[in-house]
């Protein structure tokens, strides 16, 4: 049989567009198709009030830059509303602190004298991982030289750091974020900040080991070159996503939404196309899948295709979603306690120390939510007026910690926990909750059922030691293409993980060119 495609894509979230365009940009027949009526997945830009816009994914801080100039991004439309945007870390009682390297000495001269150094250190040690975010992680034991030249370049990365920096990268990379903050700072206020940023993706607290990984991950990735630092995209992260389905379709693809995949085809053991939700079927040799690992593998797949070795190590990939969102729509600006009303323009993080961060993370392990949850807190329309009716505004934070398995289910308990998430705001800006017109919770059960992610993990799976690199999602699948021939993964749950990264796409997009057609 003919196939109409030579690619076919499962899901247009960011990672699914960018590897559709890609193909396409190389000639190949692509169809990008997503269940839902919207592009972007998690980075889109929707309605949650009557004119009023939030975007789930609210900062873009991860894509390199070069990809967005390879896909020519900025000529498709994107364009910023704030780029480098500065971080506040909140405090209860109004004594913020700025994170600009230069406001640091509120908190305590001594860590006035710290910071400087120790994020200079600290970026030059994320660097020397920096090359392996941008490259398809090696295998490892194979007499393949790609994957011999791969893990040469790593070490040699390493070494390049010198002595010093490489005896500190060894000594810290397994360490947890709590003992590394304690060692060099004093001030609560700031370490809680800091913490907050080393722990997001994980589902364990800044005294885990692994979440100085987590975070020198994250910081290589922000940190590279020509990146934008904390960003907005003119109309949310949806001003990205729009962008790239405008490239996807430039350069040839086909984007067909609100048009769900029920089922991937295979033939003797090899992909043939899927089956779509209307019961047609389209063939194609390859099929690159935007969804989660679990979706992919036991749902659309099926596990009769695969070895029972392989279909446990899905199984046990990690994906339990801690992370939540509230949008709300008010009718004017929030007023925090002794905050000025520029610093609205930046992100705020209410995570007032590492023992009230280790707190909120302890919760979920007994299936229940944090009563005093650590909050990263946007006010988009501050740089983007678009995003609201006029003079009106939209509050975007995300919350640490609600888990997906709540004990006591989210049917009952949703409304009982929003009241507590707005009482938790009141507090820091008194009169807020009189401002409020509209409120869009999305429980990690929402966010499984809005964008189909298995566990509504915001990363697919979770980020942690034995779920990065070689072993993204799990080994046999770690390098984009799977057991099944001409199946490939692109999407958060691959290398280089979660986050509007794009890297995913482009290097699945590669693994599909060099392997399958
Ligand atoms: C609450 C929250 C806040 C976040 N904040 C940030 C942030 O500020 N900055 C940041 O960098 N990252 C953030 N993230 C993470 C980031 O949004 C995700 O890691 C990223 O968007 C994942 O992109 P993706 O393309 O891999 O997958 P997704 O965005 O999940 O897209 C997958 C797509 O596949 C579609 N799909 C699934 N199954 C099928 C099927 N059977 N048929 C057709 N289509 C299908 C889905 O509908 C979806 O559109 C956040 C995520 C969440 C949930």
């Amino acid at each position: 049989m003919q196939a109409h495609f030579d690619v076919i894509i499962i899901g247009a979230g960011h990672n699914g567009l960018v590897c559709g365009a890609l193909l396409a940009k190389r000639g190949k027949r692509v169809l990008i198709v997503e269940g839902s009526a919207a592009t972007g997945g998690a980075a889109g830009t929707h309605e949650f009030a009557p004119g009023f816009r939030a975007s789930t994914a609210h900062l873009l801080h991860l894509m390199p830059r070069a990809l967005i100039t390879a896909l020519g991004l900025e000529q498709q439309g994107l364009r910023f509303a704030a780029t480098r945007m500065p971080t506040t870390a909140l405090s209860a009682e109004g004594n913020h602190l700025s994170l600009a390297a230069d406001a640091v000495a509120a908190a305590s001269p001594a860590d006035a004298a710290a910071y400087p150094a120790f994020t200079a250190r600290f970026t030059r040690l994320a660097g020397a991982l920096r090359p392996m975010l941008g490259a398809p992680p090696p295998r490892l034991g194979t007499d393949a030289w790609s994957d011999r030249i791969a893990l040469l370049k790593l070490g040699w990365q390493v070494r390049r750091l010198g002595r010093r920096d490489m005896r500190e990268l060894l000594r810290i990379i397994g360490m947890n974020a709590y003992d590394l903050l304690e060692d060099n700072f004093s001030s609560p206020l700031l370490k809680g900040a800091l913490a907050f940023d080393a722990t997001l993706g994980a589902n364990l607290g800044p005294r885990a080991p692994g979440t100085v990984l987590t975070w020198l991950m994250r910081q290589a990735l922000e940190s590279a070159d020509g990146n934008t630092g904390l960003a907005q995209p003119v109309g949310g992260m949806g001003g990205l996503t729009d962008a790239l389905t405008r490239a996807a379709t430039a350069a040839g693809a086909e984007v067909r939404t609100g048009t769900r995949v029920e089922r991937v085809l295979v033939a003797d053991d090899r992909v043939t196309g899927v089956v779509l939700g209307s019961g047609e079927s389209l063939l194609a040799p390859v099929v690159v899948s935007n969804a989660d690992p679990k979706t992919t593998f036991l749902d659309l797949l099926g596990p009769e295709h695969l070895d029972t070795g392989f279909v446990r190590k899905v199984d046990h990939c990690r994906a339990r979603g801690v992370t939540a969102k509230l949008h709300l729509a008010l009718d004017r600006l929030p007023a925090f306690l002794n905050l000025s009303q520029s610093a609205l323009k930046g992100r705020l993080l209410f995570s007032p120390s590492m023992a009230y961060l280790e707190r909120a993370f302890d919760a979920p392990k007994y299936g229940e939510h944090s009563a005093e949850p650590a909050l990263e807190i946007t006010v988009p329309t501050m740089n983007d007026p678009t995003l609201a009716p006029s003079g009106q505004h939209v509050l975007s934070a995300v919350i640490e910690c609600a888990p997906r398995d709540l004990r006591a289910g989210w049917d009952g308990s949703k409304d009982a926990y929003q009241a507590l998430l707005l009482d938790r705001l009141e507090a820091l800006a008194p009169g807020l909750k009189e401002s409020v017109r509209a409120v869009e919770l999305l429980t990690p059960l929402d966010l499984e059922r809005r964008y189909g992610n298995r566990g509504g993990h915001w990363h697919h799976a979770e980020l942690a030691f034995d779920q990065f690199l070689f072993v993204r999602p799990v080994p046999g699948a770690a390098q984009y293409a799977t057991p099944v021939q001409g199946l490939f993964l692109c999407g958060a749950a691959s290398h280089p993980g979660g986050g509007v990264v794009g890297e995913n796409g482009r290097l699945a997009a590669q693994a599909v060119l060099a392997k399958a057609v």
